[in-house]
């Protein structure tokens, strides 16, 4: 059986070739995630471009995602690369983006918040923590409470501390002014707490799909909030477990991927999930199991940071990502079945007819469900029924199929607009049976919208026999 939880890997100074992000798209890549907190736009552009060649040689889709960088605190520079704060040592804190030391670290936009004595400041994913001991006209005076290596730009995490900054920053509008020029295809706002969030984020970026980073307290403790305006979630799980501690994201992963599922959006698990491979060729097997367990959880796509955008393995951590997914969904009752509810906003006619669909390939043991879709929605809705079959969704729009990338079980293709019913469907089956997804005299379902070619007019189901 095919993949059904989609793969999204970052893409860094280690997967900036032609060569790289091709074999990383051959190893099964379906979204990649361009992270605006790093690089600039001349090479965000060209990584686009080589998304874009590889893509168009497998004859694959691959969307882009555009991660913002939102209201970020980060430190600055330290003389080559990296500074080690040593337990117990006194660390001046500076507002600004300079080159700090071993005793002086520049902390942004640490002169709009409101600092106090006892403070902590978590850096680098909580890696290294600092404690607020004094706070003066210039800065704050802290002690290093756990000891490491800061390298430049990591970022910070300071809970309960009132910030005082934008959801999207003067930063995130020129990125995202760029992404919708550039055409990525969708969004990742990051260190969003409401649905209010979320629509500022949406002013800017346009039409296309945001995913909410659930990476702070409040956006947890916000969720139904949020997922009322969001397409979908990622558990973000650096940030998160520095604002939560480690030990509630298990819980807090399960509880955010079923919320979102039950909202009708994606969800997306990130962070660490293979990260030994950003310098081994092999996962521990607690990073399998994390995958795995991702996958249980019914995640829609699994993703990838340090380990694709600066490891020494992009290419095998994607294929290893990908065997992890494909045999955790052969455990015995993965996925599991959902009856959903109607939301507010879905339509009668398609939903009534996506859960057909999914029913209906299970009960008959179908190997694909073919939607016909112009937004998606019809895909989409099928795929929130979690049918045991692939979805092949078949539609003449790039923004479509791109958006369809990172859904749960969903194959996107291209196809193109036929006048008649009949045509559509004899034409699906010569694309299905070229690209060897089904076999002569094999039974597929088939949901579309008579007459064609009109949005959200789903109202077909068509049990087919193939070549018959
Ligand atoms: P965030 O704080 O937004 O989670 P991060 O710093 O953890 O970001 P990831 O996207 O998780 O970043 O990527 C892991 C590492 O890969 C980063 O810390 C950075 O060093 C590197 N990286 C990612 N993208 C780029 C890029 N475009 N150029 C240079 N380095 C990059
Ligand atoms: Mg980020
Ligand atoms: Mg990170």
């Amino acid at each position: 059986m095919a993949r059904k939880t989609k793969i999204i890997a970052t893409l860094g100074p280690a997967s900036a070739t032609a060569d790289v992000i091709g074999a990383m798209v051959a190893a099964g890549l379906d979204v990649a995630r361009l992270n605006f907190s790093h690089g600039d736009h001349e090479s965000h552009r060209r990584m686009i471009g080589l998304v874009r060649e590889a893509s168009r040689i497998q004859g694959r889709v691959v969307a882009v995602l555009q991660d913002i960088q939102g209201p970020r605190i980060r430190v600055g520079t330290f003389p080559n690369g990296a500074v080690d704060l040593v337990q117990g040592s006194e660390v001046r804190l500076v507002a600004g983006e300079g080159e700090g030391d071993a005793s002086r670290v520049f902390v942004q936009h640490l002169d709009t918040m409101r600092l106090r004595p006892g403070d902590r400041v978590l850096c680098a994913d909580g890696m290294v923590v600092l404690t607020v001991r004094d706070v003066d006209g210039t800065g704050a005076v802290a002690v290093v409470h756990t000891g490491g290596r800061l390298a430049d730009h990591k970022g910070v995490a300071l809970p309960g501390v009132a910030m005082g900054l934008p959801a999207v920053t003067p930063k995130d509008e020129a990125d995202l002014a760029f992404g919708r020029e550039a055409g990525i295809d969708m969004v990742a706002a990051s260190f969003v707490t409401s649905g209010a969030d979320i629509l500022r984020v949406r002013a800017v970026a346009g039409d296309v799909p945001v995913i909410a980073k659930i990476e702070r307290a409040e956006a947890y403790a916000n969720l139904s909030d949020i997922l009322d305006e969001a397409d979908g979630a990622m558990v973000a799980r650096g940030d998160l477990g520095v604002e939560l501690g480690f030990e509630p994201l298990p819980r807090v992963q399960k509880e955010i991927i079923a919320r979102t599922h039950d909202a009708g959006g994606i969800s997306i698990t990130a962070t660490e999930m293979l990260e030994s491979m950003t310098t081994s060729p092999r996962p521990t097997r607690a990073e399998v199991t994390d995958v795995a367990n991702a996958v249980l959880d019914g995640s829609d796509a699994v993703m990838l940071s340090a380990e694709t955008a600066i490891g020494k393995y992009p290419v095998r951590t994607i294929e290893v990502m990908a065997g992890i997914c494909t045999e955790a969904e052969r455990t015995p009752g993965y996925p599991a079945r959902v009856a959903a509810a109607f939301l507010p906003d879905d339509l009668p006619f398609p939903t009534a007819i996506a859960q057909a669909a999914a029913d209906t390939a299970n009960t008959l043991r179908l190997g694909t469900v073919v939607a016909f879709t112009e937004s998606g929605n019809t895909a989409r809705l099928v795929s929130r029924y979690r049918p045991n079959s692939r979805i092949v969704a078949f539609s003449p729009s790039e923004t479509t199929l791109h958006r369809l990338a990172a859904v749960w079980g969903v194959t996107p293709l291209l196809f193109p607009r036929y006048a008649s019913t009949d045509e559509m469907i004899a034409q699906a089956e010569q694309v299905l049976l070229e690209r060897g997804l089904v076999a002569p005299g094999e039974w597929v379902a088939m949901v579309a919208g008579i007459p064609p070619n009109q949005q959200a007019s789903t109202n077909l189901l068509k049990l087919h026999v193939i070549g018959a």
